[in-house]
């Protein structure tokens, strides 16, 4: 398939961070680009904070306690930092291995201990029985193919907890299959048999946790006969294309080729499998953190926005790498709701300064929170999925 995927730093699950802080000259390049500094201007709670902290536990025995938990915790795991650190410090393997060390010492916070408890024992983030993950498919106009696919697909449909059991995110994979079915995608649905990817509990610093979910999938993925698994979710798809290569054993992977929605619409609208009309709009794409930053795709869902007629695609004074995270990652939402929730301010100010009457996402979270924060900023903007747009602007049937 055609990808413009970008190399993207691949993290070492489990990575000794001992003497990686030893790379800060504290330039403070990292605080202007921190969501969380530049909301609380707390140094402590900045990136160059949080490497001194690390620093001062690892050199000076300063003692790990709750408010030395909490600043680590205070983080949206963005890898903005990471990024514009001229120093090369590797800041996200700081932040993993500190969260890993917390987590092992029992130091977690109980909100996220919760979390990962419900994750572990319902198979999903919401804590509902996992077999209501096909709830998504009861209004339907048909039963989506994908219930039905008898062996033969050539993707598996991993459609993640939150768009499967969160109302306000169904239309994500309603949309996503009947672009499939007017393509004529061979897909399959797994539903019961999909478990958590596991990215929050790796997030969390529960990596070993992690593992028992990536084995679980895997063998669902393996079970469809399909050589193909397809997310909408872009953490799942970090977490699968990115994080289950460390955690599991040689091999468990080969011949699974693992692909995002916007990868695989991408390729659809190229092979001329989509049509569609006119849609004579300003837009602007936000890039996720997970899919962009940490995973390197940034020019796929551009490509398909590109194919609508009529349209005009205008770019946010942050984008593609140096995107800025909508306050929906790292399980801050979970950790300090406050704060998460003041976050997608600057990054819906900055679609409407770029003059987009459109925020598209590739992401049910990032959807959720520029929706919520433009509710209750009271800023005119709507917000959608790049799969509901192609869905909603499809023309006529698709080429076989
Ligand atoms: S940008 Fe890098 S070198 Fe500069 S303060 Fe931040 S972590 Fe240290
Ligand atoms: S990962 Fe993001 S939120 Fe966390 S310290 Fe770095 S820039 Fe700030």
């Amino acid at each position: 398939m055609t990808s413009d995927r970008v190399e993207a730093p691949v993290r070492t699950v489990g990575a000794v961070a001992d003497e990686l802080y030893l790379k800060c000259i504290r330039c403070g390049k990292c605080l202007s680009v921190c969501p969380v500094y530049r909301e609380t201007r707390i140094e402590t709670l900045s990136p160059r904070g949080k490497v001194a902290l690390y620093r001062a536990v690892g050199e000076d025995d300063l003692e790990i306690s709750e408010v030395y938990a909490g600043k680590f915790y205070t983080c949206l795991m963005c890898d903005a930092c990471r990024e514009a650190c001229p120093s090369g410090v590797e800041l996200d393997l700081i932040l993993n291995k500190a969260r890993t060390d917390l987590a092992y010492s029992g130091l977690m916070p109980e909100s996220l201990r919760r979390l990962d408890e419900t994750i572990i024992a319902a198979g999903n983030i919401s804590g509902e029985d996992n077999e209501q993950r096909l709830g998504w498919t009861a209004n339907l106009e048909s039963m989506p193919i994908g219930l039905d696919h008898g062996g033969q697909a050539e993707a598996a449909y991993f459609v993640g907890c939150v768009s499967a059991l969160f109302p306000a995110s169904y239309s994500i994979p309603q949309s996503l299959v009947r672009v499939f079915e007017r393509a004529g995608v061979n897909y399959a649905l797994i539903g019961g048999d999909e478990h958590c990817c596991g990215y929050p509990l790796f997030l969390n610093g529960e990596g070993e946790r992690a593992l028992a979910m990536a084995h679980h999938n895997v063998e669902a993925v393996r079970d469809t006969g399909a050589a193909r698994v397809v997310m909408s979710c872009p953490s799942c798809y970090h977490m699968w294309k990115h994080i289950y290569p460390e955690l599991l054993d040689n091999g468990e992977l080969d011949g699974l080729e693992i692909v995002h929605e916007t990868e695989m619409l991408a390729e659809l609208a190229k092979e001329g499998r989509l049509c569609f009309k006119p849609w004579p709009v300003t837009v602007t794409y936000h890039d996720s953190c997970d899919l962009g930053r940490k995973s390197g795709i940034f020019e796929a869902p551009r490509h398909v926005l590109r194919a609508i007629p009529e349209l005009t695609l205008v770019e946010m004074a942050d984008h593609h790498e140096n995107s800025l995270c909508c306050g929906g990652g790292g399980n801050l939402e979970t950790y300090d709701r406050e704060l998460a929730q003041a976050l997608p301010r600057r990054r819906l100010q900055q679609a409407q300064d770029a003059g987009a009457k459109y925020i598209v996402v590739s992401c049910q979270q990032c959807k959720r929170t520029l929706f919520g924060g433009a509710r209750r900023e009271r800023i005119r903007i709507r917000t959608m999925d790049l799969a509901e747009v192609v869905s909603e602007q499809l023309e006529g049937e698709a080429d076989a």
